[in-house]
C-alpha cells in the first residue's frame, strides 16, 4: 500500500514539474521556437537572452532537473548533440565556442529543465567566460 501511495505522488510531482516547465512546452511544440538540432532525446534552439550571437541551449526532450538527474546512458548522444551544434556554428563563422551548464540555483540555474549553454566566440568579442 505505502509503496503504491510513493510511487503516485512521484508521479503526480513528475506531471506537475512538466506541466509549469517551460522547456518542457518548447519540447513538446507547445512553445514554437526555431530549432538548431534535433535527436531522438535531445533539442537545441537560441536562447532568448543572447550573451553572445548565436547563444544556443541544448535540453533533453524528457524532463530532468539538471545533469545529476539525466541518466549517464544519454551522455554519448547528448556529445553528439554539443558536437552537431557547434559544428555548425563554427561553418557559420565562429572562432571557437564555451559550453556552460548550470546545477542548482547556487551556481546560477533559473530553469529547473537541465539545459547546456552554447556560446559561440571570435577573438575580442568581449565576453568574460571562466
Ligand atoms: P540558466 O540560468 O537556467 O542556466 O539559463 C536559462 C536560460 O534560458 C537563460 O539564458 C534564458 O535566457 C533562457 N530562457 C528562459 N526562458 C526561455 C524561453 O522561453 N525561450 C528561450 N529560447 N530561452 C529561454
Ligand atoms: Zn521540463
Amino acid at each position: 500500500m505505502f509503496e503504491y501511495i510513493n510511487f503516485y505522488k512521484v508521479h503526480l510531482f513528475f506531471i506537475f514539474m512538466t506541466e509549469d516547465c517551460i522547456f518542457c512546452k518548447i519540447a513538446q511544440g507547445k512553445i514554437p521556437e526555431e530549432l538548431i538540432y534535433e535527436s531522438d532525446n535531445f533539442i537545441a534552439f537560441p536562447d532568448a537572452n543572447p550573451n553572445v550571437k548565436g547563444h544556443t541551449l541544448i535540453i533533453p526532450r524528457k524532463h530532468y532537473v539538471n545533469m545529476m538527474d539525466m541518466p549517464a546512458t544519454l551522455g554519448r548522444e547528448l556529445m553528439d548533440a554539443i558536437k552537431s551544434v557547434a559544428d555548425i556554428k563554427l561553418k557559420q563563422g565562429a572562432e571557437g565556442f564555451n559550453i556552460i551548464q548550470n546545477n542548482f540555483p547556487a551556481a546560477g540555474q533559473v530553469v529547473m529543465h537541465a539545459h547546456i549553454h552554447l556560446l559561440p566566440r571570435k577573438k575580442g568579442d568581449g565576453f568574460k567566460s571562466i
